[in-house]
């Protein structure tokens, strides 16, 4: 299984939640709201971290979207 996250920056307040939970794929852009470094994830822990930091998202800024092979 694939996913592909991204960031929503209309919504996105800058909270550093997502960068705390999964530093490993999110990151501060220079406009100071997160952005996703790696977009297409493979890993399985990866993956969750995406999803936790999905639901932990407080303004539900991070997307997450299984890729179908
Ligand atoms: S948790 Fe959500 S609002 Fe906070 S920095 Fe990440 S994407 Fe932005």
């Amino acid at each position: 299984m694939k996913i592909k996250t991204w960031v929503d920056k209309n919504t996105c307040i800058g909270c550093g939640t997502c960068i705390a939970i999964a530093p490993e794929i999110y990151e501060f852009d220079s406009d100071g709201k997160a952005k996703a470094k790696i977009e297409i994830i493979e890993d399985p822990n990866l993956i969750q971290k995406a999803r936790d930091a999905e639901v932990a998202c407080p303004t539900h800024s991070i997307k997450v979207e299984e890729i179908k092979d």
